[in-house]
């Protein structure tokens, strides 16, 4: 349903779109889930359709209309449907999706960068570690400077052609003013990797941001089964990013998008019960006798951004032990119910340690504590998983104790 057609000005709530969007021709088609197109190549019916149809993709426009999908590197239908209900629900005209989160970074800053002439990118740490790999690798021709979040105008050059930062931050859950960094940059465009907050809890682009970025291998997919990315933006740069996925090839399986826009409609309320354990798992660790250090942006928000740029605080947080490295590392051997593994935003619980893993890549100055421990909060009962957290931290203290001096005769 396109906007000029609504009847009233009643504006959907968030939860209605989730499960709505990217449906309304169902109806007309017959159907009550959506269609999934397989099909690498299509029928053309004729040669000058086609080769039009082809050009508008190859610069990022959409195909012409009645068989002009052409090739499935250049458009898909159910990619687009997911597209479009992610757009919605991100209150942005457009989405671009992409094989993987890191694929979709590596458009952005193609297209905002080397595309155009522009060589360098002024990036905010810390980053989630593939990130901040990417970005320091030059593999893409591209020179970064890293800095705070109230530094970035300093670093501002002629040749600067993208601004990146994440909020909540990977893995610390620091938090960067959007809308501050967006005072900063002049005109150059702001992206902000938004997988930790999703569509629900932050839009970036009401803040200025350029384009929103998730991972949507995370929270958005939701059941570990789908690896994808996809930015969410205005039109114009959904077709320099659209040029750029022609040109790659960085496509999303129709099958993934299929999954992922499936799990759109339970997002809302996924992520409602897994901040909710969050927050009641936050609050049973911050005293606890073997925790030094929470960090939780429910309770670790200098700039007080929870209720005012973010809607609710998420579902991530992590932890420091009395016990450093040693600790950290019974800690992890000792969870039944959290799966020691890398990713998040699933309905599961998840324990890593990013020093050792996610953020292995990350230069040894910006690396995190080699003995944060990073938690994602799944949608068990949370006094089952406060159970299975007692339990690993009675491990993890008794790992860090002083070897007794009679042990040692
Ligand atoms: C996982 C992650 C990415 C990378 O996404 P992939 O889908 O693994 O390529 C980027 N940013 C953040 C914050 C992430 O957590």
């Amino acid at each position: 349903m396109d906007s000029t057609s609504r009847s009233s000005a009643h504006v959907p709530h968030p939860d209605t779109v989730a499960v709505h969007a990217g449906r309304a021709d169902f109806a007309a088609l017959g159907v009550h889930a959506a269609p999934i197109d397989l099909s690498s190549t299509n029928p053309l019916p004729d040669i000058e359709h086609g080769g039009d149809s082809y050009e508008a993709m190859a610069t990022g426009r959409h195909p012409l209309a009645e068989g002009g999908n052409v090739y499935a590197r250049l458009w898909n239908p159910t990619v687009a449907r997911f597209e479009e209900a992610l757009a919605e629900l991100e209150r942005a005209e457009a989405s671009v999706a992409f094989g993987s989160g890191m694929a979709a970074m590596t458009a952005a800053i193609l297209a905002h960068t080397t595309a155009i002439g522009k060589r360098h990118v002024v990036a905010v740490r810390p980053l989630y570690g593939g990130t901040d790999h990417l970005l320091d690798s030059r593999l893409l021709g591209v020179e970064t400077t890293f800095c705070g979040q109230d530094e970035v105008h300093k670093h501002l050059r002629d040749d600067t052609g993208l601004i990146v930062l994440e909020t909540p931050a990977n893995p610390t859950l620091d938090l960067v003013d959007i809308a501050a960094v967006v005072a900063q940059a002049a005109d150059v465009p702001v992206l902000v990797d938004n997988t930790f907050a999703t569509p629900l809890l932050q839009n970036p682009i009401d803040l200025g941001a350029r384009m929103s970025l998730h991972s949507a291998t995370k929270y958005i997919g939701g059941h570990g089964d789908v690896i994808a990315g996809v930015i969410a933006c205005a039109e114009p740069t959904a077709e320099a990013l659209r040029r750029v996925r022609a040109i790659t090839g960085a496509v999303l399986h129709p099958l993934g998008a299929y999954l992922l826009h499936r799990g759109l409609a339970t997002l809302p309320v996924r992520l409602r019960a897994q901040q909710e354990n969050a927050r009641r798992i936050a609050e049973w660790l911050e005293p606890h006798d073997a925790v030094a250090e929470v960090f939780y942006p429910g309770s670790h928000d200098e700039r007080g951004l929870v209720g005012r740029q973010m809607r609710g605080p998420g579902a991530m947080l992590a932890v420091r032990l009395h016990g450093g490295y040693a600790a950290a590392s019974a800690f992890i051997d000792g969870v039944e119910l959290f799966t020691h593994a890398v990713s998040l935003g699933g309905v599961d619980s998840l324990v890593q340690l990013p020093a050792a893993l996610t953020h292995r890549p990350v230069a040894p100055e910006a690396r995190p504590a080699a003995d944060i421990v990073r938690l994602s909060i799944g949608l068990e009962d949370a006094d089952d998983l406060i159970a299975d957290l007692a339990r690993a931290l009675t491990a993890a203290t008794a790992a860090a104790a002083p070897v007794p001096v009679s042990a040692a005769g």
